[in-house]
């Protein structure tokens, strides 16, 4: 929010109860997914870059880092990344099962190193304002 003023901010900081947030959680679970489906897709696009990965690898890789998405949505997402070129996918057997696994083209890694960029500017200025507030 980068045109909000002191007062505004104020205001909605004192908002912030308990049950307030879990309002807001409750009802903005879609906004809350849009907000980490980048995330989810960079990180995606790193492993299919750095190992390959197969659907429900990913779908276990993504619950270790606390997210909780499922097959309805990580192979469409796979099969869009593939139709945009960003992966190209190969059947491999992986502990005796046949999986369609996907990798990173040169095209999802030229992406992927601009996604990098772009997270790595994100953090450190997310950071930096927390090393300000609590130095
Ligand atoms: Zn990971």
């Amino acid at each position: 929010m980068l045109s909000v003023s002191d007062k505004d901010t104020t205001s909605f900081a004192s908002e912030e109860s308990p049950s307030f947030y879990n309002r807001v959680m409750k009802t903005a679970g879609t906004g809350i997914k849009d907000l980490y489906s980048g995330l989810i897709r960079i990180h995606v696009l790193h492993h299919a870059c750095e190992e390959g990965i197969f659907g429900l690898g990913m779908i276990q890789e993504l619950r270790r880092h606390g997210y909780r998405i499922g097959p309805g949505t990580i192979y469409p997402l796979l099969h869009g990344m593939e139709s945009r070129g960003l992966v190209r996918s190969s059947f491999a057997w992986i502990s005796g099962r046949r999986r369609k696994v996907y990798y990173g083209t040169r095209a999802g890694r030229r992406v992927l190193a601009e996604a990098k960029k772009k997270v790595r500017e994100l953090a450190n200025e997310i950071f930096e304002h927390d090393r300000k507030k609590h130095p």
